[in-house]
């Protein structure tokens, strides 16, 4: 075969093998296969030193005749190959905006979680620091440092949770109360709110795990109406405006004297329902003038200061709010419930 005829030959396969690339992977092997370093058009061209001088000059040209024509008809195919990837790609990924869209489910706080928070906005909003306070609390802040007799039921074992001789789950948030007091001189304003655990069957209103606030305030001149204007203030935060605030006489060890707190009934305003059975009132919390003997076990003079005390089950709070008359259903996470709320 004449170098001419090879060339020819060459050039038919190259542009045979150009026309049936089918993508841009093929032609870029297309030009490595026949222009690149290693390249057939190349090594062709390395053979110009085997031929007679007189034939180098036309050999030379027409290899680099061929390797122009090759490398232009590689740039056309490819252009073609990349308006047609292009298109195959962009209807593959085209978008049916007709097709229903997917339905996403948005997280939200528990509803005690979101009882909490705003507990929590009502009383910053009213000058309290909220603190945080132990779940598991030694003997002496859970009971004897809130003046609780020995004999006391709540002291029974077979009411609370105890981990130790001295240590026991808090059964009530009031425990925080002489832990705040020993470090700080008044004035003090503060709440505490959390889990609270006794030993309890469960049923619709009771549980051995329920949440609490509890508040606080010591300062000069303390009186009952500051208590309750600050019940009253919480309620209509809590409650709406028409809620109207019941105080009536009870006993609790740590206050003197001390407070039955309720509010009107929100589902029957007052008139009497099934949820309130019939009463028209919900208790709400319990609370009193701090005990002077609490006061002075912390080194601060009940002579010259007072303070009032009150805590509330926050379970309770959206139990009212939405009438729901078992309290499982809080703990229980059926979303069925929950997303009702
Ligand atoms: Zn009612």
């Amino acid at each position: 075969m004449s170098q001419h005829e090879k060339i020819k030959s060459l050039r038919e396969q190259a542009l045979d093998d150009i026309a049936k690339a089918r993508s841009l992977a093929e032609i870029d092997a297309i030009e490595t296969r026949y222009l690149g370093r290693k390249g057939e058009v190349t090594q062709l061209l390395r053979t110009i030193g085997s031929l007679p001088p007189e034939e180098r000059r036309t050999f030379g040209q027409e290899v680099n005749q061929l390797k122009e024509e090759l490398a232009s008809a590689i740039q056309a195919r490819r252009d073609e190959l990349a308006i047609v990837e292009v298109s195959t790609k962009l209807r593959q990924e085209a978008l049916d905006v007709t097709l229903p869209g997917r339905f996403f489910q948005i997280g939200r706080p528990h509803v005690l979680v979101e009882t909490l928070t705003r507990i929590k906005e009502i009383f910053i909003g009213l000058g309290y620091e909220i603190v945080e306070s132990p779940e598991v609390e030694s003997y002496k802040y859970n009971f004897a440092a809130l003046n609780y007799p020995e004999e006391h039921p709540a002291l029974d074992e077979q009411m609370s949770f105890y981990i130790t001789d001295d240590r026991l789950l808090r059964t009530q948030t009031t425990a925080f109360q002489h832990r705040v007091m020993e470090k700080r001189r008044p004035p003090i304003r503060v709440c505490t709110m959390g889990k609270c655990f006794r030993v309890d069957a469960v049923d619709a209103t009771h549980s051995h795990t329920f949440h609490q606030v509890d508040c606080f305030t010591v300062d000069h001149g303390i009186t009952m109406a500051d208590l309750k204007g600050t019940l009253h203030q919480f309620a209509v935060e809590m409650f709406g405006r028409e809620v109207q605030v019941r105080f009536r006489p009870d006993f609790f060890p740590f206050v003197e004297p001390g407070a039955e707190v309720a509010v009107t009934c929100t589902i029957c305003e007052g008139k009497g329902c099934g949820v309130c059975k019939g009463t028209g009132w919900m208790e709400l919390a319990g609370a009193g003038m701090i005990h002077p003997r609490i006061l002075e076990t912390v080194g601060i003079d009940p002579e010259e200061y007072t303070g009032f005390a009150f805590g509330f089950g926050v379970d309770r709070i959206p139990m009212i709010k939405y009438s729901i008359d078992d309290l499982r259903l809080f703990m229980e996470n059926d979303l069925r419930f929950l997303r009702q709320l």
